[in-house]
């Protein structure tokens, strides 16, 4: 096989940034320079050749394909950078669950998505019993660590396809796509015994509590202008009852008409 077809095989495989390839041509043929560069070559000598310019012309692309790859680094870089902030943007650095934004932007589309295809979703909003006097009594570094260990809990007991959030301080939410009330019902319940029945580090023995507040979409809802907003009012609404009624609960939302 010729030169030409030696470079068209190279190039299948190896582009001219990774391997360039100058071809040595026969002296004048206008026609093989134009079907080496054809062919993928990124330069050309002509016969006979002249081995200082087969140097300088080298040298020419070994700096070219340096600067390529200098540039393709840094294209990975910024790639990288732009996932990583891309994580930032939406996990809660504490916890390392998703924030506050990311639930927003998920619930917003699950209740968009139950709407058109009729399906269920619920809501749970869970607030840790007390917290305040778990910060005052073992300060607010301990109170840092709970609020880890409590969302790693709430995150091992859903199901993959269950969305867990920070919503605020230490309150934390759970949405449930195409999960009815008792459903939902029962991952609330699984998340409050197993947090009722952990014993923390740095505890000293003191159980914590979580109370809950359960919604699901479509609820019971007369009026059927239930929104984004109403169904985390209600959820807040139950878990204001649960606080009410003891704490240590969860409470099911009643939507007003
Ligand atoms: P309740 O049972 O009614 O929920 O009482 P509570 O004490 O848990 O509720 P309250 O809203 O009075 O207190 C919440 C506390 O959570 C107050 C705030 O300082 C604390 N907190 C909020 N964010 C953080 C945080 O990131 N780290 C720590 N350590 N504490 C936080
Ligand atoms: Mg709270
Ligand atoms: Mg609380």
């Amino acid at each position: 096989i010729d030169g030409i077809e030696v470079l068209t095989r190279v190039r299948t495989t190896r582009g001219p940034s990774e391997l360039p390839v100058i071809m040595v041509t026969a002296k004048d043929s206008r026609d093989d320079i134009i079907a080496a560069l054809k062919a993928g070559a990124n330069d050309y000598v002509t016969k006979p050749i002249d081995f200082a310019v087969v140097l300088a012309r080298t040298r020419t692309q070994l700096a070219s394909k340096r600067a390529h790859e200098a540039l393709a680094r840094k294209i990975a870089e910024v790639e990288q950078l732009a996932a990583d902030l891309h994580v930032a943007s939406i996990t809660d650095f504490l916890t390392k669950q998703f924030n506050r934004r990311h639930f927003m932007q998920v619930l917003q589309t699950e209740f968009a998505r139950a709407l058109r295809y009729q399906n269920v979703l619920s809501l749970i909003i869970i607030d840790i019993d007390h917290f305040k006097k778990i910060n005052d009594t073992h300060g607010h570094l301990q109170g840092d660590r709970i609020l880890a260990d409590v969302a790693a809990i709430i995150s091992a007991n859903v199901r993959s396809h269950d969305v867990v959030a920070r919503y605020g301080g230490e309150e934390f939410v759970i949405v449930l796509p195409q999960t009815d009330e008792p459903g939902a019902m029962v991952v609330a319940e699984k998340v409050r015994h197993h947090v009722a029945e952990t014993a923390f580090a740095g505890m000293d023995g003191c159980p914590i509590t979580i109370s809950g507040g359960l919604v699901k979409f479509p609820g019971n809802d007369p009026s059927g202008s239930l929104t984004v907003d109403r169904l985390i009012h209600s959820a807040d609404d139950a878990l204001y009852r649960a606080k009410e009624g003891g704490r240590n609960r969860v409470e099911v939302a009643r939507i007003a008409p």
